[in-house]
């Protein structure tokens, strides 16, 4: 998911590699290393956190080689700490290699390599690669051929390169899942997980694709299938400017993780289901599924956008799980003495694993002796460490303050783990199934959306000026509106409310006139015909109707100002879809504003403080 940098040729390839992993540390990685060959022999250094600590230490050794490797990893597997940082090698240190991406196997893997008498230094799924390889190598063939071998065998994503000190004139690289390009130069070739880390030295650019395996060595460059096809590659000119490159050609960080999305929510959900029985697998809550499936009350504790995503999990876990859940503001819950007892579970939800007050409700929590459990995007942070058990999002970082992907990859977990109870209690194999299949459909689902993103832009433009916003939504959807409502407030500083849209009439439609723009969550589902007395309602009142609806629905459509339609799923995963609109209206309206969206005023990315 994070950064790789690889360079062969006639130049001493380490200050190459350092510099290239400075250009990819926008990305956000949580360690780094590089790994050269001089004189047949291998060299790695690795360090926990920034790349400019890596540098010191590589500086006082004084490498030199023209050939190289360099990594930051944001962690998956293993805490982020030096054992587990990349390159990993073998045990002859004769190959080692690079990996961004999640080896969803390496447990099967690892168990079969243990069983010949590999031993394993680190905690990563990456590391079975290395040892497969050699496993390869060691029944005669060649490097090429034995990491296509052992890639027949690994299930996940990969973008992956490889050098072996026997063959020191070859980078192996390979994809699926995870971006990696080539960069042709004069004497010289490169390859980068983005082009960001290589621009200042070439822009010739090949891009792999998914199932390609490229040898790259200084004065060639052939790439085949996994089969052994040769592809004919074509050669790009790169003519981004290294700003834009650096925000993945996007404006914003915010937009970049906005349009992530897809990837993101596969990434959440990757390996996490099983078809045919209709569950899910969560080897973090493996230790405590049955207690977790047994609790009397399922408490959620979160902060801001996390305590949205709890709402929702509110929604899922009373529906389908059939356990009274309660959600809690961390900050609140902290100070009230609250009630705990020991058969209930305590849900600490954070994108950083880091939140102050998120943190201190957990210790108050593991006092009163409930099951206490995680749901962060960083690996090995303070959440991820204090919780008795936990899942990982595998949003990848987040690096706009504005939380999108994070909270989309929290709804898709809080579904999994639904799925994981209530398979365990009463739901019945067929409606474990439905699940599991809408669930994979989703990620498909937000690219449609994201491609409304013109139509959501020139919406934009209608309504900057407005000095207010009121976001109304029932049932799932609910949740969604205070969480459309927050990211407006958050990066374009315009007052916004949301409310559960039957809340209406008890207050706000007080507010309701021309100048009040409404956005109503409206999708097809057991509340449809009531949301739509609601907005009969306001726009009795002469209100302004934005209206995020499901693409089949004619009637809402002729009714409203500004239909946003968007797919229909079932009502559990709604949220997952309809947030997308909202997040992109939040931007661009923003954006029209001349503001600061990555950083707005006052906000900080992970409320360390109190
Ligand atoms: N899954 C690997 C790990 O945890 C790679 C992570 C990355 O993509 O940086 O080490």
């Amino acid at each position: 998911m994070c950064g790789i940098v690889g360079y062969v040729g006639n130049k001493n390839c380490v200050p190459i590699l350092i510099n290239g992993l400075k250009r990819l540390e926008y990305r956000g990685y949580d360690s780094a290393g590089i790994g050269i060959v001089n004189h047949n022999s291998i060299t790695i250094v690795k360090n926990k956190g920034k790349v400019s600590f890596l540098e010191e230490k590589v500086d006082k050794l004084d490498l030199e080689s023209e050939i190289g490797l360099g990594h930051t990893r944001w962690a998956t597997h293993g805490i982020p700490n030096e054992l587990n940082a990349h390159p990993h090698a073998n045990e002859d240190q004769t190959i080692f290699l690079i990996h961004n991406g999640i080896i969803e196997n390496y447990q099967v893997l690892k168990k079969g390599l243990q069983s010949f008498g590999y031993e394993f230094k680190s905690e990563t799924d990456s590391e079975v690669l290395v040892h497969l390889i050699d496993s390869f190598t060691k029944r005669g063939h060649d490097i090429t051929k034995s990491v296509q071998l052992s890639l027949h065998e690994v299930e996940g994503t990969y973008g992956l390169a490889v050098i072996s000190s026997k063959e020191p004139d070859k980078i192996i690289a390979a994809r699926k899942g995870s971006p990696l390009v080539v960069g042709i130069g004069d004497n010289e070739n490169f390859i980068a997980s983005d082009v960001s880390a290589i621009i200042s030295y070439t822009k010739q650019i090949v891009y792999l694709e998914d199932g390609e395996i490229a040898v790259i060595k200084k004065n060639e460059f052939t790439a085949k299938t996994a089969f052994d096809n040769e592809i004919e590659k074509e050669i790009h000119e790169i003519s981004m400017t290294l700003d834009e490159i650096d925000r993945g050609g996007y404006a914003h960080f915010m937009l970049k993780e906005i349009m992530e999305q897809p990837e993101s929510l596969r990434n959440s959900i990757r390996g996490r289901i099983i078809d045919e029985d209709g569950r899910a697998i969560l080897g973090g809550l493996r230790d405590v599924v049955d207690k977790l499936a047994d609790s009397k009350r399922i408490i959620l504790a979160a902060c801001g956008t996390s305590w949205h995503a709890g709402l929702v999990g509110e929604y899922m876990f009373e529906q389908f799980c059939r356990i009274p859940t309660e959600v809690e503001y961390a900050s609140e819950f902290r100070y009230r003495n609250p009630v705990i007892e020991k058969e209930d579970t305590v849900f600490f939800i954070s994108q950083s694993g880091e939140t102050a007050d998120t943190l201190a409700a957990l210790k108050e929590a593991k006092i009163k002796g409930a099951l206490v459990l995680g749901i962060c995007n960083v690996v090995g942070s303070s959440i991820a460490r204090e919780t008795q058990a936990g899942v990982y999002t595998h949003a990848g970082p987040e690096i706009g303050v504005a939380s999108t992907k994070a909270f989309t990859t929290q709804l898709t977990v809080l579904a999994l783990i639904s799925l994981l109870i209530a398979r365990k209690k009463n739901l019945s194999k067929v409606d474990g199934q439905q699940i599991a299949s809408e669930l994979k459909l989703i990620p498909e689902k937000v690219e449609e959306i994201l491609k409304l993103n013109l139509q959501i832009e020139k919406i934009a433009e209608e309504f900057k000026d407005a000095s207010n916003f009121l976001y109304l939504g029932r049932g799932y959807n609910f949740p969604v509106a205070l969480e459309g409502a927050l990211k407006l407030k958050e990066i374009s500083y315009i007052h916004a409310e949301g409310y559960p849209a039957a809340e209406m009439k008890h207050g706000p439609i007080a507010l309701i006139d021309e100048n009040m723009p409404v956005v109503f969550i409206a999708p097809k589902d057991s509340t449809y015909d009531k949301i739509v007395s609601n907005i009969q309602e306001v726009k009795a009142r002469g209100g302004r109707i934005i209206a995020i609806i499901t693409e089949e629905d004619e009637q809402l459509n002729k009714l409203v100002d500004y239909a946003i339609r968007i797919p229909s799923t079932i009502r559990m995963l709604m949220p997952i879809l309809t947030v997308i609109p909202l997040q992109l209206l939040a931007y661009h309206i923003a954006v029209k504003k001349g503001l600061n969206v990555d950083q707005p005023r006052n906000l900080a990315k992970s409320v360390t403080v109190e």
